[in-house]
């Protein structure tokens, strides 16, 4: 008999009581707030996960200032701490920092690092690290939307230079936005695969286009694929077929999902239209994909979604399929009246397009 996989679900009370955003609503940094984690943690032992033997429970790796370097500049990691070290402020009107940011944020650098060397070293074949403030965004040099330090470079770059991991990699970006941080770091480097899926955003600085396709050596892994507001689960779904030849011709050791949830209808930043059997239905894919390739070896690190309603549910639908049993989507999803008018032709479009330009550079 085969014996059943383990996930690794990384946790620290911290992330759902620290770097409390310096004002209430309305305003559009108070989304990134601690109830968002609080939020998952209560449906997850509401529906007995943390019972389930296959769950291990993990805290985050402590990491020292040195560990961030290898991500990020002296200059950043210090600016992070001096402010945090008098109280906070914002950075721009997109990031703030409060008394415990720099330490939840470096705690956020330790909790991807665990999930995605628990899943290396064996100790569980999944992982799930359920840590804030996000990091896609950030840059080496900066915060940046949200984000503080690039939780997934960061842990990409440790196993790198710390633990000489120097296999394929692929990250698949299921955010609404486009990871510019994370896209910047690995832009030329030939062993990441870096594909997201992003709404598609006009007034965020052109940024995240089919053309830019990485650099020198890195040319082709760097996929993607931008999509117009309200998408709906079977664009979604139909959208990450592409997935199945990439990674398979990829052929990475290990896939990390940068997992945002903040494609779902009810978010207050993104504008798309999925609910939560999206996520479970993609998880199960990209499984499959994963079990043949890399021996099932994959690692979510939470990075967006800010409908604390719904969140939870997402995370649970992912849990659900990496534990192979049955998803049941909650009753109110079933009662907003969702759009179902699919963007297909015009996805169509762009995956043909998208195709054509990696064709030649053998990605696809
Ligand atoms: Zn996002």
């Amino acid at each position: 008999m085969m014996t059943e996989n383990t996930i690794g679900i990384i946790v620290d009370d911290d992330f759902a009581s620290k770097h409390i955003p310096p004002y209430p609503k309305p305003s559009f940094i108070s989304f990134e707030h601690p109830f968002r984690i609080r939020s998952i943690l209560n449906h997850l032992e509401r529906n007995n996960i943390f019972k389930n033997n296959r769950i291990i429970k993990v805290a985050p790796k402590i990491v020292t200032e040195s560990i961030l370097e290898l991500a990020h500049s002296k200059y950043h990691i210090e600016a992070i701490k001096r402010i945090s070290n008098i109280g906070g402020g914002f950075l721009d009107e997109d990031v703030f920092v409060s008394d415990d940011t720099y330490a939840l944020a470096k705690k956020a650098v330790g909790g991807a690092i665990e999930a995605i060397e628990g899943v290396i070293n064996g100790r569980f074949d999944q992982s799930f690290a359920l840590i804030r403030p996000p990091g896609h965004h950030a840059f080496r040099e900066k915060a940046s939307g949200l984000c503080i330090f690039n939780n997934i470079a960061n842990s990409i770059l440790y196993l790198r230079k710390q633990l000489k991991f120097s296999q394929k990699i692929a990250i698949i970006d299921i955010d609404d936005h486009f990871g510019d941080g994370l896209a910047q770091f690995f832009y030329d480097d030939p062993s990441i695969l870096y594909f997201s899926i992003h709404e598609f955003d006009f007034s965020g600085g052109d940024l995240g286009m089919i053309d830019e396709l990485g650099i020198d050596e890195g040319i082709g892994k760097n996929i993607n694929f931008p999509v117009p507001a309200g998408i709906t689960n079977s664009d979604f779904l139909y959208c990450l077929e592409l997935l199945d030849p990439i990674i398979k011709e990829f052929k990475p050791e290990l896939i990390i999902v940068a997992a945002g949830f903040d494609m779902y209808f009810a978010d207050p930043i993104g504008n798309c239209l999925l609910t939560s059997i999206a996520y479970n239905k993609f998880t199960e894919r990209l499984l499959k994909i994963a079990e043949e390739v890399c021996k099932g070896k994959i690692s979510f690190i939470l990075e967006g979604g800010y409908n604390i309603i719904g969140l939870p549910y997402c995370v649970h639908a992912v849990i659900k399929a990496l534990l192979n049993e049955k998803y049941e989507p909650p009753e109110f999803e079933k009662k907003f009246s969702l759009s179902d008018e699919s963007k297909r032709e015009e996805l169509e479009k762009i995956k043909n397009f998208l195709m054509d330009l990696l064709h030649p550079l053998g990605t696809q």
